[in-house]
């Protein structure tokens, strides 16, 4: 069987890599050795959430493992037959149900049957896409590619007691039928909504963030709201939502101890100013996200407000695998053009 050697410090030197070439692994059937694992992060080598992601794949294609722990900053990985069952995967802290289900969505999205995955962890962590994210974002421009993910968190899961769910209900696409994909205006301006997310901590907290928010943006208060929920231990976090005829973004900003609200808002708004001044449809995360299902089908193109080193990355890492060429084009005042040529 082929097999790729890779330098995972490369470009952004982080998480992505492990997970996107784990990925590309088991659908490209190539044996995989990775050396320098998130060599350029303070903790490197595999965390929990990282080493949950590489046995949930290793699962899936009852593959071979060397380096499988936690600390470890090499690992091999050699894919067997991919056989797609139902899962529950339990991370065991608080690490991000979202970025596990990145790990193994790409092979579960074009697999011959449907799924249904549960993911036990934190739902909502920084640095990380929020499960409202995945589902208000990125799911429904995945879907105009082919595959439809159902998701659903069936309780909030914060860093650190973690103690979330998540659940993802897969309808696969084969990977001839992906559709090309196109995003390269907004469409359409349908309105904007503000949320902040509170559990077990005093809900004024929320109350103030959205007065923030509706102050410094001059949104309407109706749209703007406050939502408790259950969880282990406390958590916060502030949603701006977008919406426009061809694409929902969403920006997000995590409550922290000792960071005062206003403070958590002022953040949001800044990366919000800075997408909607872009007038690109594309916002900075979605970009990276949005890569891989395009290689995988049919190419396309799309406009983004910033132009990442994790986008950059990722692109890298896609295309030691899969014989695509990925361009990026500055487009004067309004971002950046990026071109998927399979
Ligand atoms: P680590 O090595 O700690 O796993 P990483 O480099 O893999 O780090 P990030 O750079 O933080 O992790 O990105 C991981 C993924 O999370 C990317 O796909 C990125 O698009 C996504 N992501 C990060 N922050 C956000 C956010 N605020 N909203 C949506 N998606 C996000």
């Amino acid at each position: 069987m082929d097999y790729i050697e890779l330098d995972a410090s490369i470009g952004e030197g982080g998480g992505q890599v492990l997970r996107t070439s784990l990925a590309l692994s088991i659908l490209t059937n190539t044996n995989l050795i990775l050396e320098n694992v998130r060599a350029k992060r303070s903790r490197p080598g595999l965390m929990r959430q990282h080493l949950t992601g590489v046995k949930a794949a290793a699962q899936l294609c009852d593959a071979q493992l060397t380096g499988a722990e936690i600390g470890s900053t090499s690992l091999r990985f050699e894919p067997g037959e991919t056989l797609v069952k139902d899962m529950t995967i339990k991370i065991g802290t608080a690490g991000s149900t979202t970025l596990v289900l990145q790990t193994i969505l790409p092979v579960l999205m074009c697999a011959s049957t449907p799924c249904e995955i549960r993911i036990h962890g934190g739902t909502h962590n920084p640095m990380a896409p929020s499960y409202d994210f995945l589902r208000e974002v990125f799911l429904p421009q995945l879907k105009k590619i082919g595959p439809e993910v159902e998701l659903e968190c069936e309780r909030h899961g914060f860093y650190p007691a973690g103690g979330g769910r998540l659940v993802a209900r897969i309808q696969p696409v084969a990977r001839d039928k992906f559709r090309r994909f196109e995003l390269l205006e907004c469409g359409r301006d349908l309105g904007r909504r503000g949320e902040s997310i509170i559990a077990n901590l005093p809900e004024n907290i929320a109350h103030r963030e959205i007065e923030e928010l509706v102050s410094l943006m001059g949104w309407q208060e109706q749209d703007c709201k406050v939502r408790a929920v259950n969880s282990s231990g406390p958590g916060n976090v502030v949603l701006a939502t977008m919406m426009f005829g061809n694409v929902t973004e969403q920006m997000t900003s995590f409550g922290e101890k000792g960071k005062p609200g206003e403070r958590v808002v002022r953040d949001l708004v800044k990366e919000v100013r800075r997408y909607l001044a872009s007038g690109a449809p594309v916002g900075e995360y979605l970009a990276d996200q949005l890569l891989l299902p395009m290689a995988l089908g049919a190419g396309g193109e799309f406009r983004c407000s910033t132009l990442s080193q994790h986008t950059k990355t990722q692109a890298e890492v896609i295309e030691k695998f899969l014989e695509v060429e990925i361009g990026f084009e500055r487009v004067d005042e309004g971002g950046w053009k990026v071109v998927v040529d399979v």
